[in-house]
C-alpha cells in the first residue's frame, strides 16, 4: 500500500514494526505537498522535517508518535518557521517560540512539515480571506474547503499529511472537516493550551486535530491536552484521552437538536444526517428530539462577542512589534497606515464591529446583551445533557459551496457556522465525522457532549464511523 494511504495510527505501527522509516514517510508526504494542486500549505519546512526524521530514526526507541508527519495551521507559532495567520500583517514573521501544543506533539514524535493556509486571523468559513491563496476543495476544485482552517483540512483529505492541527473559534475545525470529508475535533474549552496560538476571540478559541479516522484524532489529542503553566486558561484534562473501541451504542442517549435540522439545512445534508441517526439507532442508541430554543440566536451573539474580543486582541498589530510596517511621518500615522494597508477587509470589518460594540454608549446594548444570551445558551445545553449523552446535528447546513459564491455577502458566509457556533459559545467539545455524500460532496455529522466528555464522543463517533464505512478518498486522488 502506498505510504500516504496509511492512517497516522498505521504509520505509527509500521514504524514500530520496522516496516518503514520516518524519513521515508516524510519524503513520501513532502512529495505530495510539493505536487500540491489544492494550495493547502503556505510554508513548507522540508529540510527541517527531514532533519528531525533522521534524528528520530536514529533513536534507540521510537517516541509514541513515531516520527509521523503533520501539518500545522498557520495560526500556531512555530519557532523560526514563518507564521503569518494568513495575513500580510505577519508576512515573513518568524516566531521566537513554538506553541505549547505543537511542542508537545513534537516531543511525542510528530514531525511538522509545514504551515497550512487559513482565513486571515481565522476569520472566515472558506479560506478565501487568506491574504495569500485560495485553497481548493479536494472533492471539487471549483469549491471551497471550508474555513478558517481550510488548508489543514484539505491537506489531510489530499493525504499530503495523515493529520493536522486547526483552531476552532466558532467552527473552524468542524466545518472544514465536514466540507472535506474528514474528522475534526474541537476539544472542551481550556483542554488544549493556547500558548502560541495567535489569538482571535479568547473566550472561544481552541486548538484541535484533523484526521481521516476517529482513532487518529484521539491519538493526536491524547498528546495535546493538559494544563500549561504558560496559559492560565488551560486545564488539567481529567484522566487521559483513550483510543476509541466502541462498535455499538447500546445505552447511548442521542438528542437531535430540532433547531439545527430545519430551515436553511439543505435536503441532501438533512437526508445524510437522518440516515446516520437511523444507523445510530440500529447500533443500540436511543434517538430523541431535543429543543435548544436559544440556538438560533447563537450566530448573532457570536458576531457581537467574537468581533469585540478580536478588536482587543488585534490591537497589538501596530507595525512596531511584529511583521512589516508602513513608514510614516508620525507614530500615529504609522499605526494607522500599517493597519490600513496590511489588514484585509474582513478583519477590518470585525475590528470596527467589535470596537463599536464595546464603545461605552453601546456596551450594555450589544456586548452586555450578547453575554446574557450566551448564558442562556449555556444553560440550555446543561439542561439538555440532563436527559441525553450527546447532541447530534449537521456540522454545516450545506455541502462545500463554489469558490466566490459568498465572498460578497458576509452574512451568507457567517451562516456556514450556524450549527457549530452554539457549541463554541457553551465551551463544549464536539466532533465532526463524515457521514455520507450529497451530490457527490461530503456531509459532516456533528456530535457534541458535556465538558470533558471527549472519550465518550470519540467512542460514539468511532462506532458510527465503523458502521458507515465512509470512503475518505476524494474522487481522482492518486497516491
Ligand atoms: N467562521 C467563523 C468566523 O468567521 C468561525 C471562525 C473560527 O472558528 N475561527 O468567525
Amino acid at each position: 500500500m502506498p505510504l500516504r494511504d496509511l492512517t497516522a495510527s498505521e504509520q505509527v505501527r509500521a514504524l514500530a514494526a520496522g516496516d518503514t522509516t520516518s524519513l521515508e514517510l516524510v519524503d513520501a508526504h513532502l512529495a505530495a505537498v510539493e505536487a500540491d494542486d489544492v494550495r493547502a500549505f503556505l510554508a513548507v519546512d522540508a529540510e527541517g522535517a527531514r532533519a528531525r526524521a533522521r534524528a528520530i530514526d536514529a533513536l534507540p526507541t521510537r517516541p509514541p508518535l513515531g516520527g509521523v508527519p503533520i501539518g500545522i495551521k498557520d495560526a500556531l507559532s512555530t519557532r523560526d518557521v514563518v507564521t503569518t495567520a494568513g495575513s500580510r500583517m505577519l508576512e515573513g514573521f518568524r516566531p521566537v517560540y513554538t506553541a505549547t501544543c505543537v511542542r508537545r506533539l513534537e516531543e511525542a514524535g510528530a514531525i511538522v512539515v509545514g504551515k497550512t493556509n487559513m482565513d486571515e486571523f481565522a476569520m472566515g468559513s472558506s479560506t478565501e480571506n487568506s491574504a495569500y491563496a485560495n485553497t481548493l476543495n479536494p472533492w471539487d476544485h471549483g469549491r471551497v474547503p471550508g474555513g478558517s482552517s481550510g488548508g489543514s483540512a484539505a491537506a489531510v483529505a489530499e493525504r499530503q499529511v495523515p493529520w493536522s492541527l486547526g483552531s476552532d473559534t466558532g467552527g473552524s475545525i468542524r466545518q472544514p472537516a465536514a466540507l472535506c470529508g474528514i474528522v475534526g475535533v474541537k476539544p472542551t474549552y481550556g483542554a488544549v493550551s493556547r500558548y502560541g496560538l495567535i489569538a482571535f476571540a479568547s473566550s472561544l478559541d481552541q486548538v484541535g486535530p484533523f484526521s481521516r479516522t476517529v482513532t487518529d484524532a484521539a491519538l493526536l489529542l491524547r498528546h495535546m491536552v493538559g494544563r500549561d503553566p504558560m496559559d492560565s486558561t488551560s486545564l488539567d484534562w481529567p484522566g487521559a484521552i483513550a483510543l476509541p473501541t466502541a462498535t455499538d451504542l447500546t445505552g447511548l442517549r442521542v438528542g437531535v437538536v430540532e433547531e439545527l435540522m430545519g430551515e436553511g439545512v439543505e435536503p441532501g445534508v438533512r437526508g445524510a444526517i437522518e440516515a446516520s441517526l437511523r444507523e445510530m439507532e440500529a447500533l443500540g442508541a436511543t434517538v430523541v428530539p431535543v429543543s435548544l430554543p436559544s440556538t438560533p440566536s447563537g450566530l448573532a451573539t457570536y458576531y457581537v462577542l467574537a468581533p469585540a474580543e478580536c478588536s482587543a486582541n488585534l490591537a497589538r498589530f501596530d507595525g512596531i512589534r511584529y511583521g512589516p510596517s508602513v513608514a510614516a511621518e508620525t507614530l500615529l500615522d504609522q499605526y494607522e497606515q500599517t493597519r490600513g494597508a496590511l489588514f484585509g477587509p474582513e478583519v477590518k470589518r470585525r475590528i470596527m464591529l467589535g470596537t463599536f460594540a464595546l464603545a461605552s454608549g453601546y456596551y450594555d446594548e450589544y456586548y452586555g446583551r450578547a453575554q446574557r444570551v450566551r448564558t442562556l445558551i449555556v444553560r440550555e445545553f446543561t439542561e439538555a445533557f440532563r436527559s441525553v449523552d450527546v447532541l447530534a446535528s449537521p456540522t454545516s447546513p450545506t455541502v462545500a459551496f463554489p469558490l466566490g459564491d459568498r465572498t460578497a455577502d458576509p452574512y451568507a458566509m457567517y451562516l456556514a457556522d450556524v450549527c457549530t457556533i452554539p457549541v463554541s459559545l457553551a465551551g463544549l467539545p464536539a466532533i465532526s465525522i463524515p457521514c455520507g455524500l450529497s451530490g457527490g460532496l461530503p456531509v459532516g455529522l456533528q456530535l457534541a457532549g458535556p465538558a470533558f466528555s471527549e472519550n465518550r464522543l470519540l467512542d460514539a463517533a468511532h462506532a458510527v464511523e465503523q458502521a458507515l464505512a465512509f470512503d475518505t478518498r476524494p474522487p481522482g486522488l492518486v497516491t
